[in-house]
Parts: structure tokens; sequence; C-alpha cells
């Protein structure tokens, strides 16, 4: 198990798929003092701001998705 292999991701420039990390649209419940994130409540697509924490590549998902998963596997 990998993000490679379960995402279908990994850095463009340096390879790697263990320091990625992806920008994400969450809903929070308001109170009078401050928000509180909702369980689950998250969204990201092949649009969100990507970034690789190993050698600092940014862009966006789409950037980081390997072209086809059976092509890489063979
Ligand atoms: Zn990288």
């Amino acid at each position: 198990m990998s993000v490679r292999s379960e995402w279908n991701m990994a850095c463009p420039d340096c390879g790697r798929d263990d320091e990625l990390s992806v920008e994400l649209k969450v809903f929070a419940t308001i109170y009078e003092d401050g928000t509180a994130i909702n369980d689950g409540d998250h969204i990201w697509d092949d649009d969100s701001a990507c970034q690789c924490g190993s050698c600092g590549k940014k862009g966006v998902v789409s950037d980081f998705k390997l072209p086809v998963r059976e092509e890489i596997e063979r």
C-alpha cells in the first residue's frame, strides 16, 4: 500500500509519494467563538493545490497524477 498504488499519484519531479500534501476544502460548523471542522466533510479534486514536501514541487493534483496505473506496473 502506498499513495502511488492507492491514489495513482507521485511527485513528477522527485518521484516520491510519501510527502504529498493537498489543499482541502472543508465544512466547519460556525460557533460564536470560532469554527469546528466537521468530521469527514472535506473535498479535494484534480484542481486542488498540491505540493511535495520532499523537493518542494508545487502544482495541482492533476500534475501529480500518474498517467495510467497499468502502464506504471508493466
Ligand atoms: Zn518531489
